[in-house]
């Protein structure tokens, strides 16, 4: 195996995702050289674009919040890019009825729906919460003390017992299988406060996807080496040295680093220490993360109309959600299959074919679909797809700062740090990177 030390006065970032992305942007900013190993041969992780007729389409992360600020700030680092309206338009259908519910509505007639959906003891639970973030936007992302006090009370249970059922069932499932790829009995209070944050946002897309973006942040990372198709396979961590090994293809190799940050959904980081710190092992390996497929479908003609843009089903059904793609795109279908009773068809062997024709299946009684031809479709079967944390999660990130601090060159950020959302992955590798800084580098 061949050994490179020369790389010592660099960082190493594991991980081509967002959060890899935005490590290697705040080392950079900081004057630090990167190399930022990504097994695939492309950045981007689960976020990214395919190609309809030309036209760049994100399969993965997409939307993005007004409140966004790192995010968008680092956009406007690239030298800016178009963003356009997405809104928030969805309907569910309760006991029978379709009920439409739309940041454009009257916002009086939203807050009397989420009302009579929660119930009087839903709305005790849950408008606190609510305010909380609303009053402090800090607290719309994990490991807070305000949302770990939650944890520390309620997370012997899940999400499903803290409110009642009506509540769990209309109300949390649609925001936890988005985010979370998760039935409420899967998910926690204490980690909530990030699902409210989404719930608090209105959003926009990159008009033209965010591949372009990608694109863009390879040219304006002078000082980051891509090593893109290298697979790492461990990371040993020693007093003064922390040291990866890969793959680049055909040899198995090592480098040395002053500072390595893993930014690897906890599930895939957990592989890397299995030899060198089983307890981060495995605490790494009980975050909890879920599949989710995603179907682009276009038609001939028009699937939605301006006021009816997006459905989310039940817990019965293996379509999560079905929406269009942008607010003009009203025949250009977005199906997302998450959540328990997608995990039992849609699995990582399914047809794209077949699965395609379920979810249009299921949205054929409410949408335009019998009779309209499909013109083209792009699919991705995401696993791990979304995080839904663990119980107590605070507790679990203490213990791995425990671990990981004995080693002053050893970092972990990821989806499982701050939250899911772009934002969050951005926030926690800004704060990773900080420490580093600190402890390291001054
Ligand atoms: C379908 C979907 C829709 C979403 N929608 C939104 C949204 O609208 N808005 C929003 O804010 N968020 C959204 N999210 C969440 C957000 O996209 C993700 O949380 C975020 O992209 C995760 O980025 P990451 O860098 O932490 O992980 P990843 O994107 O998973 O990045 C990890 C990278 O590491 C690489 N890798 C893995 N193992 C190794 C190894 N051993 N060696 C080297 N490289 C390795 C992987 O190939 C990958 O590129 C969505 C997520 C999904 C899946």
């Amino acid at each position: 195996m061949g050994m490179n030390d020369a790389s010592i006065s660099k960082a190493a970032v594991i991980g081509g995702g967002v959060s890899g992305i935005a490590a290697a942007y705040y080392l950079q900013k900081n004057g630090v050289p990167v190399d930022l190993y990504e097994s695939l041969p492309g950045i981007g992780g689960r976020i990214g674009s395919d190609y309809m007729n030309g036209r760049p389409l994100d399969y993965g992360g997409k939307n993005i919040g007004l409140k966004y600020e790192r995010f968008r700030e680092f956009v406007k680092d690239l030298g800016g890019l178009d963003f356009e309206y997405f809104g928030f338009n969805t309907s569910q259908v309760i006991n029978g009825r379709v009920s439409a519910f739309t940041k454009e509505n009257e916002r009086l007639y939203n807050i009397l729906r989420v009302l009579s959906l929660a119930g009087l003891t839903g709305s005790i639970k849950l408008v606190p919460l609510l305010n909380a973030v609303r009053r402090d936007p800090s607290l719309g992302f994990l490991n807070t003390p305000y949302f770990n006090a939650i944890a520390d009370r309620y997370d012997q249970r899940s999400l499903a017992s803290f409110v009642p059922d009506k509540c769990a069932k209309y109300l949390l499932r649609p925001v936890t299988v988005r985010m979370n790829g998760a039935e409420p009995g899967e998910c926690f209070p204490g980690n909530f406060g990030s699902n409210i944050a989404l719930l608090l946002d209105s959003y926009e897309q990159l008009r033209e996807g965010m591949q372009v973006m990608l694109d863009r942040f390879r040219l304006f990372s002078s000082s980051v080496t891509f090593l893109t198709g290298h697979h790492v396979s461990k990371v040993e961590a020693a007093e003064d040295v922390t040291r990866v090994f890969y793959t680049d293809g055909s040899d198995r190799l090592s480098s040395g680093y002053k500072v390595v940050i893993v930014t690897l959904p906890a599930i895939q980081a957990s592989g890397l220490f299995r030899e060198s710190l089983p307890d981060v092992a495995s605490l790494l390996a009980s975050v909890l993360y879920n599949p989710v497929a995603v179907a682009l479908v276009a038609y001939h003609e028009n699937v939605f109309t301006d006021m009816q843009r997006a459905m989310v089903f039940d817990q019965t059904s293996p379509l999560s959600n079905a929406g269009a793609y942008g607010v003009g795109d009203l025949d250009l279908v977005r199906y997302t299959f998450s959540g328990k009773a997608a995990r039992k068809v849609v699995t990582d062997t399914a047809d794209p074919k077949e699965v395609v024709a379920l979810g249009e299946k299921i949205i054929e009684p409410y949408f335009h679909i019998r009779k309209n031809r499909r013109r083209e479709y792009i699919y991705k079967y995401i696993s791990p797809g979304l995080c839904a944390y663990s119980p107590f999660h605070h507790r679990l990130l203490e213990r791995l700062d425990e671990y990981s601090g004995k080693y002053s060159g050893l970092y972990f950020t990821g989806d499982y740090r701050r939250g899911a959302s772009l934002e969050a992955c951005f926030r926690a590798s800004a704060e990773t990177v900080n420490c580093a800084m600190k402890r390291c580098f001054r």
